[in-house]
């Protein structure tokens, strides 16, 4: 099915809600500003919608790919057909199942989280105060920060699994959750939804501790995506990379932060994804040949060919 005809499944106002842009720039769509465009940009405004959007790519062969806030992802220079962004599902609500618990739409930002627990006077999520993205991609990732981490006070999921397009709902087990690995990884399950325990009481000094300390490090000071390699025990992707002597190099536009080793900036918006590539590649290969050990990326690549993560490791 070609793209135009594909498109017009989305004028079908009983089935879907929701927006479709046309060569949408993905570098605006994203927190390292690196992209091209995407064919279809499509934001469905309820989970019925973006279920519809899903099946529609599924069912036509569409390669498509499931945005959240953008923050762990750089997109080829040439973009890809369609993306399904999820930021309209960003409903925040309390809830009361045996304490006091949140459901949150998978594309609530967690600044509107963190926002709604400090109006309603509730606690746990302070450590995640100023991390870019959604709930979802916090998920996906496993994004964890300070100590705590996604599936800490997560309770349940409700979710779109793509194999047979059923609305389903997983209650959490703790066995299948790690240090960035979660049961979302495998990209067939798409969360529409996730419920998490909260306790009474919201900590402002602790917020405002971890917003600083993310000043501190020098987060906000130019478009990046985050950590770009995984830490591995005591071995810090940073500290190793900085040992190579790494800080302040550039491949193109894509610079390894002066101040953070393990962040990739995009200074003046000049990058491409071939520079952060490459600039990724140089990091690899000098800390292989210097320490021996080959770092694991977190950030993702998504390459047009087949839409998919290029996780370097093929
Ligand atoms: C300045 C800065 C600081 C950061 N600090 C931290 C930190 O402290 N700790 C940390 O862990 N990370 C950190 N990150 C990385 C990033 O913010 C997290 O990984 C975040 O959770 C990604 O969420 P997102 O919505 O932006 O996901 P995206 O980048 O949009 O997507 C990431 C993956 O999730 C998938 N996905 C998104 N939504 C869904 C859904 N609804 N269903 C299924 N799959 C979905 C996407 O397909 C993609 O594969 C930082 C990033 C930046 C830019």
């Amino acid at each position: 099915m070609i793209l135009r005809n594909f498109e017009l499944l989305f004028n079908d106002s009983n089935n879907f809600r929701g927006s479709v842009l046309h060569d949408e720039k993905l570098s605006k769509h994203t927190s390292m500003n690196v992209g091209g465009p995407a064919s279809l940009f499509i934001e469905p405004a309820d989970s019925e919608s973006l279920v519809y959007a899903l099946k529609c790519c599924i069912e036509g062969k569409i390669e498509f790919f499931v945005l959240g806030g953008g923050s762990n992802v750089i997109f080829c220079d040439e973009g890809i057909d369609v993306v399904i962004c999820t930021r309209k599902l960003n409903s925040i609500q309390s809830g009361l199942e045996g304490g006091k618990t949140i459901k949150v739409g998978a594309g609530a930002v967690w600044a509107g989280v963190i926002q709604f627990c400090k109006r309603e006077n509730l606690g746990g999520f302070e450590p995640f105060t100023g991390l870019s993205g959604t709930v979802g991609g916090a998920l996906f990732m496993n994004a964890s920060c300070f100590g705590l981490s996604t599936d800490s006070r997560l309770l349940n999921v409700t979710y779109l699994d793509t194999d047979d397009f059923k609305i389903k709902e997983y209650k959490k087990n703790p066995a299948d959750w790690a240090y960035k690995v979660s049961p979302f990884n495998d990209g067939k399950k798409i969360i529409l939804e996730a419920e998490f325990s909260v306790t009474e009481g919201f900590d402002k000094s602790l917020s405002e501790a971890t917003i600083a300390s993310r000043r501190e490090k020098g987060h906000f000071k130019a478009p990046s995506a985050g950590s770009v390699f995984k830490n591995d025990g005591d071995k810090i992707a940073g500290r190793l990379i900085d040992e190579c002597g790494l800080k302040g190099k550039t491949v193109g536009g894509a610079q390894v932060a002066p101040w953070h080793a393990n962040f990739i900036i995009n200074p003046e918006g000049k990058a491409t994804y071939k520079d952060v590539l490459a600039l990724v590649e140089l990091i690899k290969n000098e800390v292989y040949k210097k320490h021996g050990i080959q770092l694991k990326q977190e950030v993702l690549f998504i390459d047009k060919e087949f839409c998919a993560p290029y996780t370097g490791e093929d």
